[in-house]
């Protein structure tokens, strides 16, 4: 039944001189998303306003979804465009668009009419009363609340005249591409896919890297990654995933240095290759799952022994987040089912009884003097074998 959706951004964000920059990007991104979806699809600015023009046939709730992925929006209007044919011609419309849209018509609503075109020969107010009045008039039923309408009746005179009811809600954030890049420490869990997709909902780009230790976690684990890669990727684009074999420098790490430090020591490691690509790749920063006080190598003492290996920016999206809202956010962006999958990840695998849980930098950084014979080398060995893969969305 609709032709078009007029998609509504944050307005406050696109003020000034980038504001173009926002919006093409918007427009760009809304585009990627709708190529996958059923029907033909024309996107379009117009006077600080986007389009989504729909031809023939399409899949309505597809389009609506695709949409819901695209960071930047706050509101998918499904509208009627329709040529200014005179108000007669208006009222008509919108009754039987109230019709179909309403089967119960047990509803109070308000008539909430705007001229961008002031040459309209009724003021809004005269809109407002006149359409008003057509409504009841059809559907008896129903009656007019100002205050808090059920329905609000949206009329909106432009070159074009919009009609539209509903307001179904976006994703928010900014425009992917519109913020650099960062990457992504991405293991098994629920916790980095959440952090990921949160810092690229403020319309940064993400690439990823995971750290495996074959033989001791299996291919299984490693797919699990790549799936909950594809999951992210649904939202923020394709990935580039890093997938590191770490092996070798976490046998080192147990060789040589206390087993009670062995998580933070690993974790030191793992942030310091993950920044060599992130350098490699112009990344601004490196983003992490972490949440204060979630597990011992969570504690602010314990982040900041992980924070000392790196001097990338760090972004924790979640760190004041318990865990239930993380969990939330995982199940409605759709990796839950896949993290809670129970292969093992490479930490579980060398975890001591008891582990430091209020490490002290200095120390951590004397027991890792006791790697200097090989660490550089099997650094290296790690970064040259790492397999690169480009992740898409299913
Ligand atoms: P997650 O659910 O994201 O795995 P977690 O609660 O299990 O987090 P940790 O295992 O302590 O927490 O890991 C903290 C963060 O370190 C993760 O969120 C992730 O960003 C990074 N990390 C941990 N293990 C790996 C790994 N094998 N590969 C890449 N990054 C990892
Ligand atoms: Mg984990």
């Amino acid at each position: 039944m609709y032709t078009a959706f007029l998609i509504k951004y944050a307005e406050i964000a696109i003020k000034g001189k980038n504001r173009y920059i926002f919006e093409d990007a918007l427009v760009r991104n809304i585009r990627y998303q709708l190529k996958t979806v059923d029907g033909k699809f024309t996107v379009r600015k117009e006077n600080g306003r986007i389009y989504v023009e729909t031809e023939g046939e399409y899949d309505y709730d597809e389009t609506v979804a695709a949409l819901q992925r695209v960071f930047g929006i706050v509101g998918i209007c499904p509208v009627l465009l329709v040529e200014d044919e005179g108000f007669e011609a208006l009222c008509k419309t919108v009754i039987e668009h109230i019709d179909e849209a309403y089967p119960d018509k047990n509803f109070t609503f308000k008539v909430n009419a705007r001229r961008a075109r002031k040459n309209y020969p009724m003021t809004s107010m005269e809109i407002n009363a006149a359409v008003g009045e057509k409504i009841l008039e059809a559907f008896p039923e129903t009656s007019v609340d100002v205050h808090h309408p059920q329905v609000m009746v949206n009329i909106e005179i432009r070159p074009q005249i919009n009609i539209y009811s509903t307001e179904i809600p976006g994703p928010g954030g900014m425009p992917l591409g519109t913020a650099g890049k960062a990457m992504l420490l991405l293991s098994g869990g629920i916790d980095s896919p959440v952090a990921g997709y949160m810092i690229s909902k403020r319309g940064v780009t993400i690439e990823a890297t995971y750290f495996h230790a074959p033989p001791y976690t299996s291919e299984r684990a490693k797919q699990k990654v790549i799936d909950l890669a594809k999951k992210v990727a649904a939202y923020t684009g394709p990935i580039k995933l890093n997938i590191v074999n770490f092996t070798d420098i976490q046998l080192y790490i147990y060789e040589k240095c206390p087993h009670e430090e062995l998580t933070i020591i690993m974790r030191r490691y793992m942030m310091k290759i993950a920044e060599h690509f992130a350098k490699e790749s112009k990344c601004l920063g490196l983003i992490t799952g972490e949440s204060i006080g979630q597990v011992a190598s969570q504690t602010m003492q314990s982040l900041a022994a992980t924070n000392d290996a790196c001097t990338m920016p760090v972004y924790r999206p979640l760190i004041a987040m318990d865990k239930q809202d993380i969990v939330t956010i995982a199940e409605k962006i759709d990796t839950y089912e896949t993290s809670i999958l129970p292969y093992e990840d490479c930490c579980t695998i060398f975890v001591a009884k008891h582990p430091v849980t209020k490490p002290n930098v200095e120390y951590i950084r004397k027991s890792e003097t006791k790697l200097a014979e090989k660490i550089d080398e099997l650094m290296e060995a790690a970064i040259s074998t790492t397999e690169v893969l480009m992740v898409e969305a299913e």
